[in-house]
């Protein structure tokens, strides 16, 4: 099977109702990003932290994957896909994907302030300070917040090997280091775009631009893809 690497950002999930950052002029869901996404943030006011991920952890259980989830998912047919997102929450896990790297974390996951290798998904979607883990330390959301590492970035890199095909699924290629993949991509390997502002984001002359948004483009693009097979 050909190696396919799909790579999305907070776009794919738009339609399900989950709001970009960028789209919202700065603020995330009314807040500053260094309030809410940052270890001074965090440092600054923990509770403001803990709620706004409660409410993010929420939101999944009103939200559903979109058609470009499930033709992302139906990929698996013909291709070797690996699933590389920036997104945090679990609509490509629920439409069926089965190897997704997730560059930013994950919203039902949480994890130990003293013992970073203490990670686990939460029951319910509420996590409040004073929720420890067994070695006493406070737990936070499993989230890679801005200035924090990103500690997928290798496993990506290396799924990157051996490419023949990159979808780029409604991603500003903004976010550093995570955009820097898809200049990883190998030789030869077709990259296409799809955002609806494919033609702006287009960074690279080896990139095939698709403007629009992923509902009305990537379950087309998937089934021209399949009958390449
Ligand atoms: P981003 O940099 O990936 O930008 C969002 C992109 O989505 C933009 O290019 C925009 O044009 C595009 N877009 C908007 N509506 C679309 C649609 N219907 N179809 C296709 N593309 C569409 O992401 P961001 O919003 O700047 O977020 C930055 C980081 O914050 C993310 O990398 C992620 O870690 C986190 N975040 C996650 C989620 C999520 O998990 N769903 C949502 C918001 C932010």
């Amino acid at each position: 099977m050909k190696k396919l690497i799909v790579f999305t950002g907070a776009g794919v999930s738009a339609e399900s109702g989950i709001k970009t950052f960028r789209d919202a002029g700065g603020l995330w869901e009314g807040h500053d990003i260094i309030e809410v996404a940052s270890p001074e943030g965090w440092r600054k006011n923990p509770e403001l932290v803990q709620n706004f991920y409660n409410l993010r952890r929420k939101q999944l259980h009103e939200v559903k994957p979109n058609a470009a989830h499930y033709a992302l998912a139906k990929l698996e047919t013909a291709y070797d896909v690996t699933v590389i997102t920036q997104n945090v929450d679990d609509l490509h896990e629920r439409a069926g994907s089965s190897k997704i790297i997730h560059l930013h974390g994950e919203l039902k996951k949480v994890r130990s302030t003293t013992h970073p290798n203490y990670v686990i998904t939460l029951d319910g979607w509420e996590l409040k300070m004073g929720d420890l883990c067994p070695h006493g330390g406070q737990l936070r959301p499993h989230i890679v917040w801005f200035g924090e590492l990103v500690t997928e970035m290798d496993r990506a890199t290396k799924a990157l090997e051996g490419a023949e095909m990159m979808l780029v699924i409604g991603s500003s290629l903004q976010v550093y280091p995570a955009a820097g993949l898809v200049g990883m991509a190998p030789a030869g390997c077709k990259i296409y775009l799809v955002d609806p502002h494919a033609e702006a984001l287009k960074n690279n002359s080896r990139i095939e631009a698709i403007t629009g948004s992923a509902t009305q483009k990537v379950p087309d693009l998937v089934e021209f893809l399949l009958k390449q097979v």
